[in-house]
């Protein structure tokens, strides 16, 4: 099963994460091709760029986030397939839970592909058009072979030039919200710790 090992990670009686089990459901509610950008403060801040392919959300951690300039390619550390109602959540994962911090719906929308995403997946070159809030346009992801490591899977995302690029403007620093509730990072983690002190009340 493709969500074993982000299950394993977690405590579902602990976090308030979504398990991932509710496949069916779920097409009713997240339209096709599906994307997300949580901004997720943990032990590091970092964004967790995540494309509905398979039916899962693939995806990368970028330590330095998106950036809407060609010339500057962030890396992004392809990590764990999350289930596709991940895109929602929006608030707290407790301390001591894996991922322990505040996340954030920073970015959603929908991607296309000229080709079968899946395919372009495997091959490890991905070119996608954003249709978000915040990202917008062209944009690629390309595997890359650290030399050396053998388990690494590191890749590039970068924006391709087109009219949604832009040179010397920090998107990240511009935008510092959630496209979903105009909330900041402390207003999420201000919430999230009110309704798991309701929650754990008896
Ligand atoms: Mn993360």
């Amino acid at each position: 099963m493709k969500l074993k090992q982000y299950q394993k990670k977690r405590d579902f009686k602990v976090t308030k994460e979504p398990k991932g089990q509710t496949q069916k459901k779920i097409s009713n509610t997240v339209p096709k091709f599906h994307f997300v950008v949580q901004k997720h403060q943990a032990h590091r801040l970092h964004y967790d760029f995540r494309l509905e392919i398979d039916k899962v959300l693939k995806s990368w951690a970028v330590p330095k986030g998106p950036s809407l300039d060609p010339d500057t390619k962030r890396l992004a550390v392809h990590v764990e397939d999350h289930p596709l109602e991940y895109a929602k959540f929006e608030g707290i994962i407790p301390p001591g839970q894996y991922g322990a911090g505040v996340v954030m719906v920073w970015d959603q929308g929908t991607f296309e592909c000229a080709i079968d995403p899946k395919k372009a997946f495997k091959k490890g070159d991905l070119t996608i058009n954003l249709k978000g809030k915040k990202l917008k346009g062209t944009w690629k992801l390309i595997k890359i072979n650290l030399k050396g490591k053998k388990d690494d899977d590191s890749w590039l995302l970068f924006k391709l030039n087109d009219k949604y690029a832009k040179k010397e403007y920090d998107v990240l620093k511009k935008k510092t919200r959630s496209v979903n509730t105009k909330r900041s990072l402390k207003q999420i983690a201000i919430d999230g710790i009110k309704s798991y002190k309701q929650s754990t009340k008896s």
